[in-house]
């Protein structure tokens, strides 16, 4: 189901602002080892393509955290503002970025394998392990 609304977010300080529109209103939680270290836990996230604007973008520090995707984050205050696909300009946004969170589902998880067991989700979602992920999403 397509939802194309517009979302608006701020990072914890205020220098960044952020405008979105999702593909959906579909999260999905990725359990892999660089985003558990990255965010201290899963990233939960929200695809949007390529139509995200980032005010106060000086502020955006970005890693190369592979050999195709990046991650930023704002200078001032560290908040974790996307994780983007390099080639495809593909991002995906924290959800947490975002106000109000009752739009929101979590339908899929990534990197299934790589889950550590103290925690488990109650929802039920399309579990994909990393192999499985990037063929789902190659092309993009
Ligand atoms: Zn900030
Ligand atoms: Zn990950």
């Amino acid at each position: 189901m397509e939802s194309r609304a517009e979302y608006r977010g701020t990072c914890l300080c205020g220098a960044v602002r952020v405008t979105a529109k999702p593909t959906s209103n579909s999260i999905g939680a990725c359990h892999c080892t660089m985003c558990r270290k990255w965010g201290g836990g899963p990233l939960f996230a929200v695809e949007c393509e390529s139509e995200v604007d980032f005010e106060g973008a000086e502020h955006i520090s970005t890693f190369s955290s592979s050999e195709w995707a990046e991650r930023g984050f704002c200078q001032k205050c560290g908040t974790h503002l996307f994780y983007r696909l390099k080639q495809a300009g593909h991002f995906a946004i924290p959800v947490g970025l975002f106000d109000g969170a009752d739009q929101w589902q979590l339908t899929e998880q990534i990197f299934i394998e790589q889950k550590p067991s103290f925690y488990s989700f109650a929802e039920k979602t399309k579990n994909l392990t990393g192999e499985e992920a990037f063929a789902q999403y190659s092309g993009k």
